[in-house]
Order: C-alpha cells, then sequence, then structure tokens
C-alpha cells in the first residue's frame, strides 16, 4: 500500500489524460458523454440508499473524491449538499470551478490526494463519492483506505469502477474505445479494473462494510443505463462504515 505521508499516490500519466480532454468536460456529445449519460443513475442510487439510511442529502457534508469537472459533485450540491470536490487533475478543477460559477453553485474544489485530505479531515463527511476513479490510480486500497477515514462512522461510502472480467475488456475497452468511439482510445487500462470481490475485501479492510452492489448496463443503441444484477463490466458499490 502506498504510504501516506511520502509518494502521492498519483499516476501522472493518468492525470495527464485527463487534463488534455477536460474542456470538453461539460459537452454533453463529447468525449465524457458515458459519464453525463451514467449520472442521473448513480444519483438515483444514491438518493435511494440514503433514503433507506431515513436520511436526506439537504445540508449533509459530502466529499466527491477524483470530482473531475464536477459533473456528480454539482448534482449533489443541486440536491442540497455541502459539497467538496477533490481531485489531482488541475485542468479538470478549472473547469469544474468555472461550471460551477455559472451554475451558479458555491462548491469547494481543492487540488489534493484523498490520502493527503484525508489526513487533514478525519471522519467529517457525512457522505463519500468515488467513482470512475479507482482505476486510475495505482494504489485502488489507499484510496479506498482514505474514502474510509474521510467519512464519519455510520456514513455512506459509494465507489464506482469497472470489473476485470473477459466481457469488460470487449464492450470497455474493444467496443467503447476502439469501435464505437464512445471515451477516447487509452482511456482505460485492463489490468487496473477491480474485481467486486477484491474492492469489497479492500472496503472491509478499511471499516467498510458493502451494503449493495449493482451492476450498470448500458444499452448502445438506446444510449440508457440501467441498475442490473449481473456486475460483469460497470458496477457501483454502497459501502457503510461501521
Ligand atoms: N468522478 C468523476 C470523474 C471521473 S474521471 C465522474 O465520475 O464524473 C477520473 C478522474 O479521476 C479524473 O478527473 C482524474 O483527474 C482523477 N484522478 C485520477 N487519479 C487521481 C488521484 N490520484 N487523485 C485524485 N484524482 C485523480
Amino acid at each position: 500500500m502506498t504510504d501516506n505521508k511520502s509518494v502521492p499516490n498519483v499516476n501522472e500519466e493518468e492525470i495527464a489524460k485527463f487534463e488534455q480532454i477536460a474542456s470538453q468536460w461539460w459537452d454533453l456529445t463529447g468525449d465524457f458523454k458515458p459519464l453525463h449519460q451514467v449520472n442521473p443513475l448513480r444519483v438515483q442510487f444514491i438518493c435511494q440508499h440514503i433514503a433507506e439510511q431515513k436520511q436526506e442529502l439537504f445540508s449533509k457534508n459530502v466529499i466527491d473524491v477524483g470530482c473531475g469537472g464536477g459533473i456528480l459533485t454539482e448534482s449533489l450540491a443541486k440536491l442540497g449538499a455541502t459539497v467538496t470536490g477533490i481531485d489531482m487533475g488541475a485542468e479538470p478543477l478549472n473547469v469544474a470551478k468555472l461550471h460551477a460559477l455559472e451554475s451558479s453553485l458555491t462548491i469547494n474544489y481543492e487540488k489534493i490526494t484523498a490520502e493527503e485530505k484525508a489526513q487533514q479531515c478525519n471522519e467529517i463527511f457525512d457522505m463519500v463519492t468515488c467513482m470512475e476513479m479507482l482505476e486510475h490510480v495505482p494504489d485502488p486500497a489507499s484510496v479506498i483506505k482514505a474514502c474510509a477515514q474521510l467519512v464519519k462512522p455510520g456514513g455512506l461510502v459509494f465507489f464506482s469502477t469497472l470489473n476485470k472480467t473477459v466481457k469488460s475488456y470487449l464492450l470497455a475497452i474493444v467496443a467503447a474505445e476502439k469501435i464505437l468511439k464512445l471515451v477516447p482510445d487509452g482511456t482505460h487500462d485492463h489490468d487496473k479494473f477491480i474485481k467486486p470481490s477484491q474492492l469489497i475485501a479492500w472496503a472491509e479492510e478499511s471499516q467498510l462494510k458493502c451494503i449493495d452492489a449493482s451492476g450498470i448496463h448500458y444499452n448502445p443503441v438506446t444510449e440508457n443505463h440501467k441498475l442490473a444484477a449481473n456486475l460483469d463490466v460497470n458496477y457501483i458499490l454502497c459501502c457503510q462504515k461501521v
């Protein structure tokens, strides 16, 4: 596991990829179209779990780890949460700040790693989200541990990423990057994909109990996403700090 204090858990090449295309972040037809399309479904998944906890997002203190240009971050702010978005890409954060301004939303954006933020802010957030980010870091277990440190006991932490299966190679890399060109070629590295059993094991090592896991299925014809039982490709987890 990455040492929290010395080597930052950042892959500069990965950050550079996002820096390069950051200006497209809010273009609904550009490279981030898949994130815009999936966003309502992940917001629905989050809201459903918050409601099951007999809570609401309004005035809750939330942090979005690896927030990029702020697609999910803004949705959470619109639901009334007090939101912090952190990322290690300067350009995505500049885009996020500008867009929040245009949307008249107050969001605290910071260029900091999850690990450093966790050292500053131990158990101060009611909820943590970390979407489509773990597959871009050298040590995902270290980010999961930091998310667990950031959240208050009893709070929810949401992760989404890609499963490491033959099917995810065929759909997320061959189909999405090479054939359909839904995302730029080279966006994902199959070696960095994470099996749900592995993610859950890392979460549990960090006092996060997985309370729900759902697949996110994409239909390229209708361009719709839906939650489904099969976790073979994209999936989302809801964990609770014990
Ligand atoms: N979570 C957002 C963006 C996903 S794209 C969403 O789902 O809408 C992945 C993001 O992770 C990029 O913005 C990238 O800059 C960021 N990222 C990659 N490595 C990171 C790290 N080590 N620390 C913080 N952010 C990182």
